[in-house]
């Protein structure tokens, strides 16, 4: 039996650790008590779990698998799961209070939570996933429920371990329940819009804050960093909005066209080469980093964390950031964006539309119904929006950046639930 020891947390710019550093400045903002500081800082749950399961070659492995429950002050937890061998105790219990503080931010019923298994799924067959986590599911009976920890996909799990999840809680309540998990596929109760949803969020938030400083969206230029399915999206639904998309990229690096990417026959194109741009010719190529620095209204980054840091930021020339990615901007390259007067609409507002309409997934399981793809749009825009507001709002209030206003939200509302609430 072999014993995969979970990796330690990386030590760089740590896109948790700059999330921890953004909590406590707004605390200090709000003026919380210690005690209230301690209330919000330490999860409810945390629960770790061994999970012996049976590899194709017969040998037994033993996969150390987390949960952790950040708070459900506000309603029952939500969060992803993630199957990545850097997975650990630490990660998810920060990626945990991360959720929290999200949901609160659009305002929508529920507290944060967050799970994972240290393993490598590229390297396991499909059978040996589904073993692996339908025993995480087992083991985790009495902590998941759709009335009190409702997980989804995140980082190496999609639709297809939503299935098994769903399916293992199912047979052992001998009864279908749809509501403990969303992410799922459409026939099982999944929610019409969710692919498009985070993509979708960042394109409302990125219209709201071009209204804020003036920016005619037919007139407005972006750049894209990440060309997967948030970025995908934003791109496309900006581009309809009458933005001229100069810039995407992905992993093979950037393409750029002054007069605007035809968003749609890059999406043809990409789905015909693999799911990657390389080679695409209708524009210039340019790397990830010439990405970030063009000169444009809009900048979205939305391939993966910690890609605008102290080393970057005095080279970014956008008029504002619009945060697709989770932690895309690191805690020290703050201060420098902040005085060249960029506007950020950060991750835990901007992205927070893929949270709400996982939200509305849960909302149709329950009430046993249906909604179409106009009626969820319209929601979720609607949500969006409204979050913005009540953040440019705070930031006005406090006279803080768009960062900080949508923490001190989050953790306001959390802390005056609490308050209401009562402990022991
Ligand atoms: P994805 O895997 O679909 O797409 C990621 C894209 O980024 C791909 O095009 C990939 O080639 C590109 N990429 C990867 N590494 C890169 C690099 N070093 N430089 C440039 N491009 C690179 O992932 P996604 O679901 O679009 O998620 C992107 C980010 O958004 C992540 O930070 C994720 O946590 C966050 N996020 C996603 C959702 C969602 O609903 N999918 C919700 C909230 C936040």
């Amino acid at each position: 039996m072999t014993y995969i020891e979970p990796a330690p947390i990386k030590d760089k710019e740590n896109p948790l650790e700059s999330m921890m550093s953004r909590f406590d400045k707004a605390a200090e903002l709000l003026g919380i008590s210690d005690e209230m500081y301690h209330i919000l800082k330490v999860p409810r749950k945390q629960v770790v779990v061994g999970l012996p399961v049976t590899m194709d070659n017969g040998q037994i492995k033993v996969f150390e698998g987390y949960r952790v429950i950040h708070s459900t002050i506000l309603g029952p937890a939500k969060g992803g799961i993630r199957f990545d061998m850097a997975v650990n105790i630490d990660e998810v219990r920060a990626l945990a209070a991360w959720m929290t503080w999200k949901c609160a931010v659009v305002d929508i019923p529920y507290g944060g939570a967050k799970g994972g298994i240290a393993c490598n799924p590229r390297t396991m067959s499909a059978g040996e996933i589904e073993r692996l986590m339908r025993a995480y599911t087992l083991s985790m009976l009495d902590v998941f429920g759709p009335d009190k920890d409702i997980p989804a996909p995140d980082m190496g799990t999609g639709p297809r371990e939503m299935a098994w999840l769903m399916d293992e809680y199912s047979k052992a309540m001998g009864m279908t329940v749809h509501g403990v998990v969303t992410g799922k596929p459409l026939v099982l109760g999944g929610s019409l819009g969710r692919t498009e949803a985070t993509g979708r969020g960042v394109t409302v938030s990125a219209l709201a804050a071009m209204e804020k400083m003036r920016i005619n969206p037919y007139r407005a230029t972006a750049a894209v960093q990440g060309f997967g399915n948030v970025g995908m999206f934003a791109a496309s639904l900006m581009h309809e909005r009458g933005v001229t998309v100069q810039a995407i990229s992905d992993i093979s690096g950037g393409y750029f066209n002054a007069r605007g990417i035809d968003i749609e026959d890059a999406m043809k194109y990409r789905a015909a080469n693999g799911g990657i741009m390389e080679g695409y010719k209708e524009a210039d190529k340019i790397t990830n980093e010439e990405l970030l620095s063009l000169q444009v209204d809009v900048l979205v980054p939305a391939a993966k964390e910690d890609v605008i840091t102290h080393d970057n930021a005095a080279y970014i020339q956008a008029k504002m950031i619009v945060e697709g990615a989770n932690g895309p901007t690191s805690a020290s390259a703050d201060d420098i964006i902040n005085e060249k007067g960029i506007m950020v609409v950060p991750d835990i507002l901007a992205n927070a539309g893929g949270v709400t309409v996982s939200y509305f997934e849960w909302v149709q399981n329950r009430i046993g119904y249906k909604w179409n793809l106009e009626r969820i749009n319209r929601r979720s825009d609607r949500i969006m929006k409204d979050a913005f507001e009540n953040v440019y709002a705070t930031s006005q209030k406090y006279q803080v950046n768009m960062r900080l206003a949508a923490y001190i939200v989050a953790i306001d509302k959390v802390a005056s639930t609490y308050k209401y609430r009562g402990g022991y």
